[in-house]
């Protein structure tokens, strides 16, 4: 817009939107901006202004593009960060953590990386800054040629990073949950209908984000818990099965399958932050009736059958004892299909192996494959380190 103001002197300037330019990243409009701002400034009240020209413009904006594994590796490259061995292994510990996923070679970004991230630039910002792998790589090479003392390298680092490791460790976990409600409250409440944060259920709580137990899920709950067990939105991170915020769990009704010829309690097909499970008996105060998880591996859920039901709820099962210890071997069913568990350690049943078949030998075999990981939490062990370590070691 061109307009002519007179006050002593007479002047021309342009006034532009350029708050609607600058975010088209041009460094240059900062100053342009600041150049306009000075001019008005001089402006004072009554000074006449009249009208010149008027030009319409439009300007898209455009998000950044996503890095493909190739532009990333020029970003290290740039930064100084990895080796041309490294990179590989890189992009496998992205993709396998499901801190990204591919799609059609495009890296996008998932909620458990930037969680992660969040955390670790929180907490750990020396270590995420990128000088520091690109220094620390410097000095790796100092050691190979021989030029550095690995131990002196190694307590110094170490002396640091332990201190990281112990402050981050007496975080508690709703300060986690609180920065990254802060960090990327607009994305994690804007499917929420008007982005009303009140409780839809008990209409006293608000929702809030929340880190499930051993940090292997998270999802938007009611703060009122356990009174309200109310989710507005649960995101997994294990599998990328983010449920679709438009078809709420609670639209599906519980589905009464038959009895269980036992015990003639009722059996039922139920539906849950957690997915789908089976419920032998109603609910009751003080209560808790057996569920069994339906596995991913059965697809269509809704055409399960009372003897589908019966043969999950006959599992858990204890396969015998550990040799080592006597603690129990157990064949279980989750959600991702069957598993073995010894104390914290849990291993999956091959999908090419019967879980009827799972003896107490082939159990202990699977319980010492690479596939067998550790969970859950030792007793004092603080929430936060747990989540921590569920986040990176899956
Ligand atoms: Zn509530």
């Amino acid at each position: 817009m061109l307009l002519k103001a007179s006050s002593k002197a007479v002047w021309n300037f342009i006034f532009q939107d350029l708050e609607a330019v600058a975010i088209g990243n041009d460094e240059s409009e900062g100053s342009a901006c600041n150049e306009a701002f000075n001019v008005l400034s001089t402006l004072k009240s009554g000074d006449r202004v009249t009208f010149e020209e008027l030009e319409l413009k439009q300007h898209h904006t455009e998000p950044p593009s996503h890095y493909s594994e190739a532009t990333l590796v020029k970003k290290l490259e740039e930064l100084g960060i990895g080796r041309p061995s490294t990179y590989a292994s890189v992009m496998k510990v992205l993709q396998e953590r499901n801190y990204v996923v591919v799609k059609s070679r495009v890296l996008f970004p998932e909620f458990r990386g930037r969680m992660v991230s969040a955390f670790l630039s929180d907490h750990f910002s020396e270590v995420t800054d990128y000088s520091f792998t690109a220094d620390m790589e410097n000095e790796l090479d100092n050691v190979s040629a021989g030029t550095t003392e690995w131990k002196g390298l190694l307590k110094d680092y170490w002396a640091r990073f332990s201190m990281y490791c112990k402050d981050a460790g007496k975080v508690e976990i709703r300060q986690v949950e609180k920065m990254l409600e802060e960090r990327y409250g607009k994305f994690l409440f804007a499917s929420l209908p008007n982005k009303n944060r009140i409780c839809p259920s008990c209409s006293q709580g608000t929702l809030v984000f929340k880190v499930s137990r051993f940090g292997a899920g998270y999802f938007i709950g009611c703060d009122q818990h356990p009174k309200c067990k109310y989710i507005a939105k649960t995101m997994y991170s294990e599998d990328d099965d983010v449920v679709d915020p438009q078809k709420p769990e609670s639209s599906f009704q519980p589905k009464l399958l038959g009895v269980n010829p036992g015990s003639n309690e009722k059996i039922y097909l139920k539906n849950g932050p957690y997915g789908f499970y089976i419920q032998l008996g109603d609910d009751r105060k003080g209560y808790s009736p057996k569920r069994a998880s339906i596995s991913q591996h059965i697809k269509d859920v809704e055409s399960i059958s009372l003897e589908d039901a019966l043969d999950l709820l006959r599992y858990p099962v204890t396969l015998g004892k550990h040799p080592e210890d006597q603690q129990p071997v157990v064949l279980k069913v989750s959600k991702f299909g069957f598993s073995i568990k010894h104390r914290r350690t849990i291993a999956p049943v091959p999908k090419n192996l019967n879980p009827e078949d799972v003896t107490l030998e082939k159990a202990l075999k699977l319980l010492l494959s690479k596939d067998a990981k550790r969970c859950g939490r030792p007793k004092g062990k603080p929430r936060v380190e747990e989540a921590m370590e569920a986040m990176f070691s899956q």
